[in-house]
């Protein structure tokens, strides 16, 4: 199933939101209205926190150590990125996926 809430996310994947959030000074209310809001809205915060969210719609986990492709796509693991592109093989890792860790402002 599509996952759409942030409360459907794991724990660390919430916690790590949380831990961004707090490290450039969001509110706790506002924090907490995030925790229970859509996973669009915190989004917009990838760049600016440093995380990605993974593109497989029944995952969409928050993690800053994942899987970059050349399309710019990301994934938190290698098991979702070849669910939702099919014709990844062996030799595309480190030439079409890379594994990638993200930091505050990238
Ligand atoms: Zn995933």
């Amino acid at each position: 199933m599509m996952k759409t809430k942030v409360s459907e996310l794991t724990f660390n994947s919430r916690a790590l939101f949380e831990h961004q959030a707090i490290l450039f000074n969001l509110k706790q209310d506002q924090i907490d209205e995030y925790l229970t809001g859509n996973i669009q809205e915190i989004a917009d915060f990838n760049i600016e926190f440093g995380f990605r969210i993974c593109e497989n719609p029944e995952c969409r986990e928050i993690f800053n150590e994942g899987f970059l492709t050349e399309d710019s796509d990301t994934f938190c693991s290698t098991a979702c990125a070849e669910k939702i592109i099919y014709n990844i093989e062996e030799d595309d890792y480190g030439t079409y996926i890379f594994y990638t860790e993200w930091e505050p402002g990238s």
